[in-house]
């Protein structure tokens, strides 16, 4: 699955988001509640972990507000706080879980099964634009019989185009989401890797699905018609 982890706690996010890459997850952290609201807008995840007490926004703040744009993508909150009354207004805010802290990384896991399970398994393994499949679990892109593998930087490239079907994507934004917010290397390393990507697409002989260069802006995925 694709995950994204909200927790302020460094120890227990780089214990929680080791445990659940092992288990062949892809996972972006978040350390504030602003990051996490734009970072929920910006990609779409198959599930988000989301801690209750952040260091700006509260977690359930950022819950109503993505609730209330639509964003449908299972919450499990993550909290310290196992009063009944702070339960009920998560679930109100639209979580789908709660796990209270301290949690044992079994449970997660079984948690996240469960969710898995209700969103139908195969549907949050894979994502569509057009004719090409972005398989999660291969990490591969397919269409039809015909398959190209990629390596990790590519995969996560291709997720955050297929995750956001014709918009926009600034080198920048490319560059923090795949790359890392502390990356100091040559910015065209994006550029580089768009080209590696767009080569694998023309590999599956797809005039459909293509990433299109937006002069001045970026690029994005387009699904000719
Ligand atoms: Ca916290």
């Amino acid at each position: 699955m694709r995950l994204l982890l909200v927790e302020d706690e460094r120890a227990l996010a780089a214990a929680v988001g080791r445990g659940l890459r092992e288990e062949g997850h892809v996972v972006d952290l978040c350390e504030t509640g602003e990051d996490a609201l734009a970072q929920g807008r910006r990609l779409s995840y198959d599930a988000i972990l989301l801690d209750w007490g952040l260091p700006d926004l509260d977690g359930l703040s950022v819950l109503r507000a993505w609730r209330r744009e639509g964003l449908q993508t299972p919450v499990i909150m993550l909290t310290a706080r196992d009063a009944i009354p702070e339960k009920v207004a998560g679930f109100e805010a639209g979580a789908d879980d709660y796990l209270p802290k301290p949690f044992a990384f079994e449970e997660l896991l079984a948690r996240l099964g469960a969710i898995a399970r209700r969103a139908g398994g195969a549907a949050v393994l894979r994502t569509e634009a057009g004719d090409v499949v972005l398989d999660v679990r291969r990490r591969a892109l397919a269409r039809g019989d015909a398959e190209v593998t990629l390596t990790a930087r590519e995969f996560d490239l291709a997720s955050a185009f297929f995750g956001h079907p014709g918009d926009v994507l600034t080198r920048g934004e490319l560059m923090t989401r795949v790359w890392g917010p502390d990356f100091d290397g040559e910015p065209n390393v994006v550029d580089v890797y768009v080209g590696y990507l767009r080569r694998k697409l023309g590999h599956l002989a797809s005039a459909r699905t293509r990433i299109e260069t937006v002069r001045g802006l970026g690029w994005r995925l387009v699904v000719a018609r």
